[in-house]
């Protein structure tokens, strides 16, 4: 193919510039056409329906390969344990704190997109209890789980799975960790795959939004954005930042310096799994992280640790809900918050994940998925903040493990 015609350039050019212009075309195209533009609402409903089917092998999978990858000798184990405890606490905060700007800033206030009533009533009226969320969260049947994507129990099923695998020693789950390697290769791969199709998916979905709903919809995207770079400062100033003076009593300025690599690699490349050597190098050469802890739990947090992931879902879940009109109950709350935590353990640290993964959230909620079709447009904008989150908050449980174990060398910290 000559690479200097339209087409050429087209197929070289990086996917999220291609989103973008996806977008702005979509947006443009909806302006002209007004609602007309409906026309090219099913390319968008056919990446949307993509999108769908990876979720449940992806989670499954991936879920089981993190939880398998930790190999099991004793003080594994124990910093495992606590990798996972802190990762865990600060995942479910970064939701809280997403969860909260969404409420203040209204991102979503008078967009006004519709909902079935109908559908919204049957939802609301089907809304499950706290209680029934938590009892339900165990499948009585995991292949009944699998078929009907819920989400919570397969996330149950494969953390109970995966536990059992490593329990049963290396021996004998080798085949089966072989496995589901193997197809948690191949839905990263099929992922990749259907990625290639959002900018055409991205352009149908926004054609028929700005068509249908007009320019309206642009000012909330921007507060979107606001809401996400925000929460992202946040959460490193004074949330990373607290936890190191007051849990490690260390001095927050030298993490804050040492970050500064690894942060513009992740801003940059939208991927933690991306950005993991220069995570493993800035931690042992600039703040002081021993070979060990550096080398199983940074491994570890690229690929189960997403605080940014998490805040993003916390923002755009509600302004969803708030764009649609949806109320959330304090179940809903609970459940995002719930879901988007367990969540991040299954979520690929490649660029995009964390929009399949919105699609989980919504729909464990019973949020309308077309939401997604108004964030996926300024996803990649998104996604640099929440990657470089992901990256900073695995660096920050790695100096505070390192400090409980005695491997923390606090010349190296101290120079930083
Ligand atoms: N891109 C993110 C990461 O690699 C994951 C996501 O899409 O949220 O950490």
């Amino acid at each position: 193919m000559n690479l200097h015609t339209p087409l050429g350039l087209w197929s070289r050019m990086v996917l999220w510039k291609k989103i973008g212009i996806g977008m702005v075309l979509g947006i443009i195209v909806g302006a002209l056409m007004g609602p007309d533009a409906a026309i090219f609402k099913p390319i968008g409903s056919l990446f949307i329906n993509a999108i769908k089917m990876l979720i449940v092998p992806l989670v499954f999978c991936s879920l089981i390969v993190g939880i398998t990858s930790m190999k099991d000798t004793r003080k594994m184990g124990r910093i495992g344990g606590k990798a996972i405890v802190l990762y865990m606490v600060t995942t479910a905060i970064a939701i809280a704190i997403g969860l909260g700007l969404s409420a203040i800033i209204q991102p979503g206030a008078g967009l006004n997109m519709a909902v079935d009533p109908a559908k919204s009533a049957q939802a609301a009226k089907d809304a499950p209890t706290l209680i029934h969320t938590l009892l339900n969260m165990v499948p009585k049947n995991p292949i009944n789980a699998l078929a009907a994507g819920n989400i919570l129990q397969i996330i149950v099923f494969a953390l109970g799975l995966g536990i059992s695998l490593v329990l049963i020693g290396e021996e004998k789950s080798a085949p089966a960790v072989k496995l589901f390697n193997s197809l948690a290769e191949a839905m990263y791969k099929l992922t990749e795959i259907v990625m290639k199709l959002a900018p055409y998916g991205i352009f149908g979905l926004m054609a028929w939004v700005s068509g249908k709903y007009g320019m309206d919809v642009l000012w909330p995207l921007i507060k979107v954005i606001g809401a996400v770079y925000i929460g992202a400062l946040l959460h490193v100033l004074i949330f990373y930042s607290g936890m190191l003076t007051f849990v490690g009593r260390l001095n927050p300025m030298r993490y804050l310096k040492a970050i500064r690599n690894p942060a513009a690699v992740s801003f940059t490349t939208s991927s933690s799994s991306g950005t993991l050597p220069a995570t493993i190098k800035a931690s042992r050469e600039e703040m002081g992280v021993s070979e060990g802890v550096s080398g199983f739990v940074l491994p570890l947090g690229a690929t189960i640790n997403m605080d940014g992931t998490a805040l993003y879902q916390g923002v755009c879940a509600l302004f969803i809900a708030q764009a649609f009109g949806i109320d959330l109950s304090m179940a809903d709350y609970a459940t995002i918050i719930l879901t988007a935590t367990l969540a991040s353990i299954g979520t690929a640290g490649v660029p995009g994940a964390g929009l399949i993964m919105l699609s989980l959230v919504l729909s464990t909620v019973g949020l309308p998925i077309e939401g997604l079709a108004i964030v996926a447009g300024i996803d990649r904008i998104l996604d640099m903040a929440r990657t470089t989150i992901n990256v900073c908050g695995d660096m920050m449980v790695a100096v505070l493990i390192a400090k409980s174990e005695k491997e923390l060398d606090h010349d190296v910290y101290n120079k930083a």
